[in-house]
């Protein structure tokens, strides 16, 4: 294998770039890109596709009915063309000799730890076999309280998975811009992201297209994700001539989003894709330092405030003291026993619980510093 492409890389495909505008599965494309994952596949890269285009797919499939804008009617929809999505990628990609195998997820199957090791091991097996995981959310059954709910934080969330080396997030842009290029004629190209700030959030404003979920934002949420992880992220346009192909062969196309650091370990990379953190600690400054540069566990002296009401297992945001976050973990103790232990000793846990999970609130095994 050529020693500079990317060993594992997931290939994201939003619903613009599979239509290409048009309001059908646009198949010659496709093919296109069929083509050039075919390719890397043959070189030794391994590769997974995250697919859009279920709901697309289903209502072209139906000659585009007229239907109530409920959620069952894009269930329905999304029954109909997953089923119509995933018959194209098989075609396709025995064109060149491969065969799919369909993962549809939700946001429960990858906050749970079980469920979560079980999908990775699919996808394992998957690989191991030489066969393309081609991974959706299931939309046909999932309700808004458990969907990941766009295919770019899909994507983060199926790289970190797969422990990926890269993520290429293909859109109907060439990538991320100094200001929005369809009506800002200055609207410079930016090349590289080290850091996701603020100011680079507001540059992402909301969706750009009609017939996809996504947009320039979430496609910064599922960058700002990947990179913690040690992902390599790209987002650039789906229409560029051999573009998946380029972009693994390190050619400077769209917007490359740096990694930060080496790659987290399996728990970690769970702890930051798995579940949404339902409450927050606050801790001192002499916490915040053994934690970022001495990678220590988190005791309870080091903890000044706890909010939120959650159980022992929970994920939890860990902040400064002047509320900047840095870094998430799971807490070995319940809200209630924590605002009892702020500031106590380890020693002391036991006296005053009457019980002891251990002496640090949050191991250093649980706990990604970001
Ligand atoms: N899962 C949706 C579909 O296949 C797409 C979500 C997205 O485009 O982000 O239609």
């Amino acid at each position: 294998m050529d020693k500079d492409l990317p060993k594992r890389v997931v290939v994201k495909l939003g619903t613009s770039v599979l239509t290409c505008g048009s309001p059908k599965l646009d198949r010659s494309h496709m093919v296109e890109l069929v083509r050039q994952m075919a390719r890397l596949h043959q070189a030794g890269v391994e590769i997974i596709l995250v697919t859009s285009g279920a709901i697309a797919a289903g209502r072209e499939h139906l000659g585009f009915p007229t239907l109530a804008d409920s959620m069952a009617s894009k269930q329905m929809l999304a029954a109909v063309g997953q089923s119509q999505l995933i018959q194209v990628w098989e075609q396709l990609f025995n064109l060149y000799g491969l065969h799919v195998g369909q993962i549809l997820l939700t946001r429960a199957d990858l906050d749970d730890r079980e469920r979560y090791l079980n999908a990775r091991d699919t996808l394992q097996a998957l690989l191991d076999h030489r066969i393309i995981p081609v991974i959706n959310e299931n939309d046909a059954v999932a309700i808004a309280e458990i969907k990941v709910g766009d295919n770019d934080n899909l994507s983060a969330l199926a790289a970190l998975l797969a422990q990926a080396d890269s993520l290429l997030l293909l859109t109907d842009q060439q990538g991320l811009y100094s200001a929005d290029p369809r009506n800002n004629p200055d609207a410079q190209l930016i090349p590289q992201v080290a850091l996701i700030d603020d100011s680079l959030r507001a540059l992402a404003g909301g969706s750009g297209s009609t017939l996809g979920t996504g947009g320039m934002a979430t496609k910064l949420q599922a960058a700002d994700v990947a990179m913690r992880a040690g992902i390599e992220v790209v987002v650039t346009s789906g229409q560029t001539e051999g573009v998946i192909e380029r972009v693994c062969r390190g050619e400077a196309l769209g917007t490359r989003f740096l990694p930060q650091g080496d790659a987290l370990d399996s728990r970690k990379r769970w702890i930051l894709a798995g579940p949404p953190p339902c409450g927050t600690l606050r801790l001192d400054p002499g916490a915040v330092k053994a934690l970022c540069q001495s990678g220590s566990s988190l005791l309870a002296k080091g903890i000044c405030a706890v909010e939120g009401d959650f159980i022992r297992g929970a994920t939890l945001t860990l902040t400064d003291p002047a509320g900047g976050v840095i870094g998430r973990g799971i807490s070995r103790y319940g809200s209630t026993d924590i605002a009892r232990l702020l500031g106590a000793h380890s020693s002391d846990i036991e006296s005053i619980l009457g019980f002891s999970y251990g002496p640090a609130v949050i191991h250093r095994n649980d706990l990604v510093v970001l």
